[in-house]
């Protein structure tokens, strides 16, 4: 290997961390950037880079008043979600990758994204993002570092985890990190000037759980390229807390305050672009009830001494999907935005410097659009795309609880698995005990979203909302769960109660049956009232649901015959649903826990199945 000494900064490390600065060299030596540059994470390197995004095109500035230090980003418009096709769990044995995800030999893919890597960040910077998921005052900090030759990826860093100086300052001479290699894959010729979103047809989105390494090729996208979250934070973290005996979950966590002050905390599973931001920052509508906001897309829970699943969020941020958020669906979510310091993608821009996106009030006369072309309401296209996103850091918004910043983590009082379901699935169902719960987010459906490439509004069984994100055999996955299901010292008595959820069923015209959003609250309420145990239910065969009256639906404007609809178990729809978990439970050959198949057999037996 060539002595890459010539490379500019590459000498000039904050650090005296021999594996990282062995690694930087090796990788500068590979993809054969100009220069390097160690990321201290300061507002004059915010400033700097965003003044040099700005010039190069890649960003605009907003208006300062109504966005101050804020900015706008269109991506190649091929280049715009998560790429599930594209993403590679590269476990030694293809086993243990299991049926859900793509799977290489660790080896073979190595050999591939090398030659990729090869020379790929000619005529660009290599930055080095030194972070940690989760408070860096936790025991043992989660590290990582990511390079990347993608100024937009370090701006976006910067605000959706902890980076820079003190995180180097922790890691010392020699804590472990997880290592992040990314590249648009797009090197530059000399002279040859550059597109405003570089990246590559050929993607690759590679983890290597063994190692816990992660190597990312071809995409700009958030979810691809913003290493610590999905990519580290759930694949990998997912793997971690298998062999350590922790859950790294797709969940939003919050703090619910009934009005006789008594606090919960709530973490909640859905699918990408199926409400976990807006449940995680809810205004409730009902009176003396209060949410505050800890986490909207990741939580890590682990058992405390005392026998509770302790939740925390590892990020800094909140990446949230743009269209439909508004003052009338999450007020918190605009007053966050409005505090600036945040970068938007993909939305639409309007004539005096502010974003735009569907279900933003009334849409202006003129704007331009994500494709960065004139529209105007008569517009035959969105003016954003429908995966189209906000990234902000979360300590602006004005509900975040204060205990966000504890290491130690939050107890959870409540698991809520949800799902995107024009049919079938009721408001909410009550699990009957933990391996039920379990079955219940074995199963979970839903309809596919904008939020990764393909086709949009396909059930799938999406377990957990966890498909695309578990790093390794989904039926050991599941039997993980099975097995956090006996808690510490064999006493279950202080697991967390759990329910499934649905905001999305539709009546026979296609409108929503619930209103969800703020009325979410009426939902949360109930749940309160099952765990103290004043709320009454009725058993069905899924689950237990609320009688109509144990539901707070004072003020709510929603008749009878709706709310009825709502929280309807249809027997034919679960018998249809009975051949499809079938065959996904056939998926896992003998890694699926016979405990599910036995969920199964009494499920049918209460629907009269065979
Ligand atoms: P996340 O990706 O899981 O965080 O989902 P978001 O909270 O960002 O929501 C995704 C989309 O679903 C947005 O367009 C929201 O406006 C919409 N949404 C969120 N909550 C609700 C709800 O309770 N009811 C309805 N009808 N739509 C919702
Ligand atoms: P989401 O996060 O869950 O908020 O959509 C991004 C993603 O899952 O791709
Ligand atoms: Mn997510
Ligand atoms: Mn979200």
């Amino acid at each position: 290997m060539s002595a890459p000494t010539t490379v500019k900064g590459l000498d000039q490390a904050p650090t005296s961390h021999a594996g990282l600065l062995a690694w930087v060299r090796d990788v500068a030596a590979l993809t054969t950037p100009d220069r390097v540059v160690w990321c201290d994470g300061s507002d004059d390197e915010w400033k700097s880079l965003t003044d040099q995004l700005v010039d190069a095109g890649v960003l605009t500035r907003l208006n300062a008043e109504k966005r101050p230090n804020s900015f706008w980003a269109r991506t190649d418009p091929t280049d715009v979600a998560r790429v599930e096709e594209r993403t590679f769990i590269c476990s030694v044995d293809e086993s243990d990758a299991g049926p859900t995800n793509n799977w290489m030999a660790p080896d073979e893919m190595k050999r591939v994204m090398t030659e990729l890597y090869r020379g790929c960040m000619r005529g660009r910077t290599l930055y080095v993002i030194p972070f940690c998921m989760g408070p860096l005052t936790a025991e043992q900090p989660m590290f990582g570092v990511e390079l990347t030759d993608s100024p937009y990826v370090v701006a976006s860093m910067r605000i959706m985890t902890r980076m820079g100086s003190a995180v180097l300052e922790r890691m010392g001479d020699d804590a472990d990190f997880v290592p992040c290699l990314h590249s648009v894959g797009a090197p530059l010729e000399p002279g040859e000037a550059d597109v405003a979103w570089p990246c590559n047809e050929t993607k690759y989105i590679s983890h290597f759980p063994e190692t816990r390494e992660i190597w990312s090729f071809g995409s700009g996208y958030g979810g691809n390229s913003l290493l610590g979250k999905k990519c580290f934070s759930l694949r990998i973290a997912s793997a971690m807390g298998r062999d350590e005996g922790w859950l790294a979950e797709h969940m939003l966590i919050l703090k619910l305050t009934s009005p006789q002050r008594k606090v919960y905390y709530v973490a909640a599973a859905f699918p990408s672009a199926c409400g976990k931001t807006n449940l995680a920052m809810l205004e409730p509508t009902i009176p003396g009830w209060k949410v505050e906001t800890l986490g909207d897309d990741i939580a890590w829970m682990r058992f405390g001494e005392d026998g509770r699943l302790y939740a925390v969020n590892p990020e800094y941020g909140l990446f949230g999907v743009a269209p439909g958020t508004d003052w009338r669906t999450n007020p918190n979510a605009m007053r966050t935005l409005a505090k600036g310091n945040s970068v938007y993608t993909n939305v639409a821009l309007t004539d005096d410097g502010d974003i735009w996106w569907e279900g933003m009030g009334e849409p202006p006369a003129h704007l331009t659009d994500w494709k960065g072309r004139d529209w105007t309401p008569d517009s035959d296209e969105p003016s954003s795309h429908p995966n189209s996103r906000f990234c902000t850091p979360i300590n602006q918004c004005p509900i975040l609880a204060p205990e966000y910043e504890d290491p130690k983590g939050v107890p959870i009082d409540a698991i809520l698995f949800g799902g995107r379901r024009r049919t079938t699935i009721p408001l909410i169902a009550e699990a009957r005990d933990w391996v039920h719960g379990v079955y219940m987010g074995a199963t979970l459906s839903s309809e596919t979203t904008a939020a990764a490439a393909g086709k949009v509004g396909v059930v799938r069984r999406d377990p957990m909302a966890m498909l695309p994100f578990i790093g390794y055999n989904a039926g050991d996955y599941f039997a993980h769960w099975i097995s956090m299901g006996k808690g510490v010292d064999g006493d279950a008595s202080k697991l967390p109660r759990v329910f499934y959820v649905n905001w999305f069923r539709r009546g026979a015209d296609g409108r929503f049956l619930w209103p969800g959003f703020g009325e979410n609250s009426r939902v949360l309420k109930w749940v309160v009232e099952r765990i103290e145990g004043t709320a009454d239910a009725v058993d069905s065969p899924v689950g237990k649901i609320p009688t109509a009256a144990s539901l707070d639906t004072d003020g709510l404007d929603l008749t009878e015959a709706d709310l009825e609809a709502a929280l309807r178990v249809d027997a034919d729809e679960w018998r249809a649903e009975i051949p499809q978990v079938t065959e996904w439970f056939n998926r896992f050959g003998d890694r699926l826990p016979g405990v599910l198949w036995a969920e199964l057999d009494a499920l049918k037996a209460r629907l009269g199945v065979e």
